[in-house]
């Protein structure tokens, strides 16, 4: 039971994912036109294949990847990734995969983003650090072709697609974490008037590695005589092997590793400190708009951490779920005579996994749905379906990044608990995917970032407009209930009772946002909690929905999954409202001690 190869195994939830890209929206999106060459068989037969793959391929590579680690060469100031990543990431690449979601006229697969994102989970709960690798490189891209000139479209997303070339982010700087706008990296034209870029940037992902030939920076670095702040902001594609027109590599560019980061997971993952050197970059949109444009690779990003939650949390509930059947606890109640019991009888473990089942699956609706708005955002046959899909987008990115992954991480830990001591030993592999999944409540805007994301930016959008629109939405499926029947009765209670705390806390929100910035602040996380626990709800819901038309032999399952995420999470929502409603008092009112210890 300790060993963590016979069952830290993953198997793809190919069934589960097909029932959830429906509640996604996956059958409007493919009757759009854009993807009418396309039908339901085409996109399971897609998710098949990249399943087996993660799973058979992938997923072993996991554990030796953090025994390993990524390692950093001082003389050469090459980094090693761990062998059985680089011989997968070959695969990866010969396969095609990474293409599969971007557009067939630069040699992408043209599958909708939604089913993209199947494949991004598939990934990362088979290898997290892995996985980043692609979703770093797939962000680029999306940056790319919304803000790369034709000839930067040309050059560099056809290579990035196969994943031969990869991208990274660039943003972090010592003074430069949550506040962009103390961004320092400078940006100076030579003598020819090529751009020429300097500075440190810190705990960038895979930023250097020996599993592709070229590696594209996408960097934040300010132009002389910019404005302080995020606003005096531009943003330069650094590569760093300098190539011709054509795409030939013509020589190493002056951007080197200066240091790998020691840290508490995804050890397979190099976090990388690099040295901009006066390196060659070309401008990616216009000056000072960096900060626009890098947001469209950081809403990409956010999707895919956030996802990394479930994702992981999936890996963990497969794993818990074989240990309990097989470990041998106490007595089954009620047996005579008593006999030894697998501890999957105990009331608390069965407690325990439809936790973890039942919040990983919310939280992958939130993101599934999400993504669902970006398709829709950018191929609903009419703007005003166009301009509506993407304030959803705007509305729930924040909440699916920071609730799925704090989902996540409660899950897995939850998954440790079922192994009770053997989870906290390592041979098991549970303690890397709690190790490993911490990370996603902290990078692409911390969680506390993403809150005040929310209650500042996304929710007062045209006078609320949009959350008001979300809000009707669930009430109105929460109160037209069949409510003469047993049918996802509780559901439909708890959601009402949710509601009834959200309504007022929104409210709270918008008015106060103008003129009592602190109370908004004091209150955004558990507001945030409140939205995510609510959507998940309502998105349970759904799915049972769903399932009676996709999946009817799952339709009592789906539903017995409802009512118990109901009772077990959304019920927990309507204690968030005091947290919000007390505003900055509640905070302030409390002074902390002098000083952190007491001497
Ligand atoms: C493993 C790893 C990989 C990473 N990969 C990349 C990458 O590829 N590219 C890249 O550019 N960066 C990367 N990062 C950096 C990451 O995005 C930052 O660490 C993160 O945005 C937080 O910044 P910080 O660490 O400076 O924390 P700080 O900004 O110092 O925040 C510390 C705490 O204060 C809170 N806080 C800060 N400001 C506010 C505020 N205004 N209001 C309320 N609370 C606030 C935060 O929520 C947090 O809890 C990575 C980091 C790690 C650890």
């Amino acid at each position: 039971l300790l060993d963590g190869t016979r069952l830290d195994r993953y198997v793809a939830p190919i069934a589960d994912m097909l029932l959830d890209l429906q509640v996604g929206g996956l059958n409007e999106i493919l009757a759009l036109p854009a993807f009418s060459q396309l039908d339901q068989s085409d996109v399971e037969l897609a998710l098949r294949e990249f399943g087996r793959f993660a799973g058979n391929v992938v997923g072993p590579t996991n554990g030796p990847g953090d025994v390993k680690g990524s390692a950093l060469d001082r003389t050469s100031g090459a980094v090693h990734a761990p062998a059985p990543l680089c011989d997968v990431y070959a695969q990866y690449v010969k396969s095609g995969w990474g293409a599969a979601q971007f557009p067939a006229e630069y040699g992408g697969g043209g599958l909708p983003s939604l089913v993209g994102i199947a494949f991004q989970e598939m990934f990362a709960s088979a290898n997290l650090s892995l996985s980043l690798n692609a979703v770093l490189t797939q962000s680029a891209i999306e940056l790319l072709l919304a803000w790369g000139s034709e000839a930067q479209r040309a050059l560099y997303v056809p290579r990035l697609l196969t994943g031969e070339w990869c991208g990274t982010m660039n943003l972090t700087e010592t003074e430069a974490g949550s506040d962009l706008g103390e961004v320092r990296s400078r940006a100076v034209q030579d003598s020819s008037g090529r751009w020429r870029v300097s500075g440190t940037k810190i705990f960038i992902t895979w930023g250097e590695h020996d599993m592709a030939e070229n590696i594209v920076h996408l960097v934040l670095a300010r132009t002389p005589h910019a404005p302080s702040g995020t606003k005096g902001l531009s943003l330069f594609v650094v590569p760093k092997m300098t190539v011709g027109k054509d795409g030939t590599l013509v020589g190493k560019n002056t951007v080197r590793c200066l240091r790998l980061e020691r840290k508490l997971g995804i050890h397979a993952s190099p976090t990388c400190a690099m040295e901009f050197d006066e390196a060659l970059g070309e401008l990616v949109g216009p000056e000072h708009g960096g900060i626009a444009a890098m947001f469209t690779m950081m809403n990409a990003a956010r999707i895919s951490i956030g996802l990394q939650g479930p994702a992981v949390a999936e890996r963990a509930f497969q794993h818990a779920y074989r240990y309990a059947l097989e470990r041998q606890q106490g007595r089954a109640s009620g047996v005579v005579p008593p006999t030894r019991s697998s501890i999957i009888d105990h009331p608390d473990v069965r407690r325990m996994l439809l936790s973890m089942r039942t919040s990983l699956i919310a939280g992958r609706l939130l993101l599934y749905s999400a993504t669902g708005y970006r398709d829709l955002a950018r191929e609903a046959t009419t703007p005003e379906l166009r301009s509506r899909a993407q304030a959803f987008v705007d509305l729930l990115t924040p909440v699916a990044k920071a609730w799925s992954s704090d989902a996540g991480f409660a899950a897995t830990s939850t998954g440790l608990q079922v192994l009770g001591g053997a989870g906290f030993i390592e041979e098991t592999g549970m303690a890397q995917h709690l190790r490993d999944v911490r990370i996603a409540s902290i990078y692409e805007g911390t969680n506390g970032i993403q809150a005040i994301d929310l209650v500042t930016r996304k929710l007062p959008r045209e006078q609320g407009q949009w959350i008001h629109a979300l809000l009707d939405d669930i009430a109105h499926d929460a109160e037209h209930s069949p409510r003469s029947s047993s049918f996802l009765t509780e559901s439909h209670e708890v959601l009402s009772d949710a509601l009834a705390v959200l309504r007022p806390a929104t409210e709270h929100m918008l008015n106060r946002a103008e003129f009592h910035r602190e109370d908004v602040l004091s209150g955004a996380s558990a507001y945030l909690e409140l939205l995510g626990l609510t959507l998940g709800g309502w998105l349970m819901m759904r799915r049972a929905e769903t399932a009676k038309t996709y999946r009817p032999e799952a339709a009592s399952q789906a539903e017995s999954e409802s009512e118990f995420f109901a009772t077990e999470h959304v019920a927990r929502a309507s204690g968030l409202g005091r947290a919000i409603l007390t505003g900055v008092g509640r905070l302030s009112g409390i002074p902390l001690p002098d000083q952190p210890g007491y001497p």
